[in-house]
């Protein structure tokens, strides 16, 4: 009973924990000059998040969150965390500088 109780919390609790993080503008990266979407790195294990949520309901919880908390948006080529909107003053800067393509999806390459 215990076992179908932690199941069903987790079900419910999984997707309002994970919310996700990601912009929804395009971004262009200060580290490979690439311009485009970004994506989110969070630090969680599914396999320790899974033995922590089977161990009881508040150590997963706080490990979902915590991994929520520490997760960020970055590069979606190099992963690197220095990104700016493409839109911005820095950013139209940057997209000149790496005389870059600036159709969705494209990435970018350097001269
Ligand atoms: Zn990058």
């Amino acid at each position: 009973m215990h076992v179908i109780l932690l199941i069903v919390a987790g079900l419910v609790l999984w997707p309002i924990l994970h919310v996700s993080k990601r912009l929804k503008d395009k971004v262009i990266c200060r580290n490979c000059g690439s311009i485009g979407r970004t994506v989110v790195i969070s630090p969680s294990n599914f396999w320790v998040e899974l033995l922590l949520w089977c161990s009881g309901l508040l150590p997963g919880v706080v490990y979902t969150l915590w991994c929520n908390h520490a997760a960020y948006n970055a590069c979606a080529r190099c992963h690197a965390r220095d990104i700016v909107p493409v839109d911005s003053p820095v950013g139209q800067k940057l997209a000149a500088e790496h005389s870059t393509d600036v159709t969705p999806g494209v990435q970018a390459t350097r001269q």
